[in-house]
């Protein structure tokens, strides 16, 4: 599996490839060996505003198609996606890192457009009502306009269709701004747009940087809702370039520091498989990654031992591009820094090192060793802020009250797990576990395609992922009032 002779690079501005209109590039550089993979182009202030522009004349004709005709063209979408699933491949793990034997993103995402191609009809116009005397009421559901997407580098595609895929099936047209760090997937999906014939500015696909193309979307006036999935940090300032122009509605998909919590009667064996496996993938740049787990005291030692077996003998690191390697380096050199940072706080934290614990030596390249630190102190740094590294806490616990608390005591509310085989308590700590996602018996990275996504807290507001939610983030409700004479 090797790299196109030609990567796309520019910005898909209505139904056109075009350079930067200031001539800015930057570089995309193979975090697994270090050299260059491309030349980008920056989408400048003038360009982000052609982008929205575009969508902006794009609307009132694509909201009067059928969704049926909408959909048609998601179907081909989803068929080219899948049909250029290894070169998508290629551009990921030689853009993020994440190695080619891993990468499910096409389909998952080839998927999520066919299921859009179906949802359009699912809207229904509202309610009706004549309990007022003398009228009839009733509510319409109408698109915004022009939504904005913003999106992080871990898992491109997925988030580029769980935005576009239901703001555009319900009629609203849309500008995608890709992150700086794995923007060669979204071009190349630009392409595919083209070729399966959407409509002129339906779709804008754009490359660049929070300042300046994000920042001009967060603030644009013309832009009616915005789709976001990063950083918390980001993802506050978002909220507040909407609260100071147009007070676009904003949905917010931010960061985790998920617990998974397991306990005596649980299936160890199959605990750790899928624990070990949560933290691991993707070289642990996920955001709902369990990254703290409490096992109880009474199977720690045991569950510790096979975690680390578990680290050993599954975690095959080396070239991206090459088929059984299941563990890439980190996205860049900052976030590499970054989990070096985490790793060193965490050794100075009073927790034990287990195994791992920095960068493996003689590997060129952003690598991280796969690392357990075991009873590390609760107010640490390391087990507070989101890592987005291959590290996990592993603490012991006694009593389920006390791994309740321990467990939401946190900022984040994304996923959060428990293995038991009591229902009782299984039920309890689903009840009680402060999170949009809670994994009985089994642990991120599964969430339900039939259920919603989303954080509790400070891991953001609404929700994404099932139409029943998504559709209606997009669409605006209109009363009207029908006096009878
Ligand atoms: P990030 O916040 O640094 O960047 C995300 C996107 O926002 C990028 O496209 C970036 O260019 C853009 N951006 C940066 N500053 C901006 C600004 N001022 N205005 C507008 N846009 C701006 O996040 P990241 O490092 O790309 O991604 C990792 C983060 O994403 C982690 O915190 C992770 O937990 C989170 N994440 C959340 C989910 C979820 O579904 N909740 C999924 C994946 C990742």
């Amino acid at each position: 599996m090797g790299l196109p002779e030609k990567i796309e690079t520019r910005l898909f501005i209505n139904g056109e490839f075009v350079e930067s209109s200031n001539g800015k590039t930057f570089d995309i550089i193979n975090p697994a060996t270090l050299k260059p993979v491309a030349k980008v182009h920056e989408a400048s202030e003038q360009d982000t505003d052609n982008a929205v522009a575009a969508a902006k004349a794009a609307f009132p004709a694509w909201s009067e198609l059928t969704p049926e005709k909408r959909g048609s063209y998601f179907k081909k979408l989803a068929s080219l996606i899948r049909e250029n699933n290894d070169e998508l491949a290629a551009l990921e793990a030689s853009s993020m890192g994440r190695p080619v034997g891993e990468f499910i993103d096409a389909y998952a995402s080839a998927a999520k457009w066919d299921r859009y191609a179906e949802a359009g009809y699912s809207v229904q116009a509202g309610t009706t009502s004549i309990q007022t005397p003398g009228f009839v009421n009733m509510t319409f559901r109408q698109p915004y306009g022009v939504v904005a997407g913003i999106i992080p580098w871990n898992v491109p595609l997925l988030f580029l269709a769980n935005k576009l895929a239901p703001a555009l099936i319900v009629g609203n047209t849309v500008v995608l701004k890709s992150s700086e760090k794995a923007p060669l997937t979204s071009a190349k999906i630009a392409t595919l747009v083209q070729q399966a014939g959407f409509p002129p500015g339906v779709i804008n696909i754009i490359t660049g940087f929070g300042n300046v193309s994000g920042s001009i979307l967060s603030h644009h006036m013309d832009v009616r809702a915005l789709s976001f999935t990063g950083s918390s940090r980001t993802g506050r300032l978002i909220q507040a370039a909407a609260a100071k122009s147009n007070l676009k509605q904003v949905f917010l998909e931010l960061g985790g520091k998920s617990p998974a919590v397991i306990f005596e009667d649980a299936d160890l064996e199959k605990a750790v498989k899928e624990t070990a496996h949560s933290i691991q993938w993707n070289s642990g740049q996920v955001c709902m990654a369990n990254s703290r787990i409490y096992v109880q005291d009474t199977v720690a030692d045991k569950y510790i031992d096979l975690f680390k077996q578990n680290f050993e003998k599954e975690i095959k690191m080396g070239d991206t591009l090459e088929k059984g390697v299941n563990h890439g380096p980190q996205a860049d050199e900052a976030q590499h820094k970054t989990v070096l940072a985490y790793l060193e706080s965490g050794k100075q934290s009073g927790g034990e090192l287990i195994t791992g614990g920095g960068a493996p030596s003689g590997r060129e390249g952003y690598y991280i060793e796969p690392t357990i630190f075991k009873n590390t102190p609760e107010d640490a740094k390391i087990m507070k802020e989101e890592i987005f590294g291959p590290v996990v806490n592993i603490n012991v616990f006694k009593s389920e009250y006390e791994v309740l608390t321990k467990a939401n005591a946190t900022e984040y509310g994304l996923y959060a797990s428990v293995y038991t085989k009591d229902i009782d308590r299984a039920m309890r700590f689903a009840k009680g576990l402060e999170a949009g996602t809670v994994g009985v018996n089994c642990t991120s990275p599964v969430t339900g395609v039939d259920m919603p996504f989303g954080g509790y807290k400070s891991s953001g507001s609404g929700r994404e992922g099932d139409p029943l939610y998504s559709l209606d983030n997009f669409l605006e409700t209109k009363s009207v009032l029908i006096k009878i004479s």
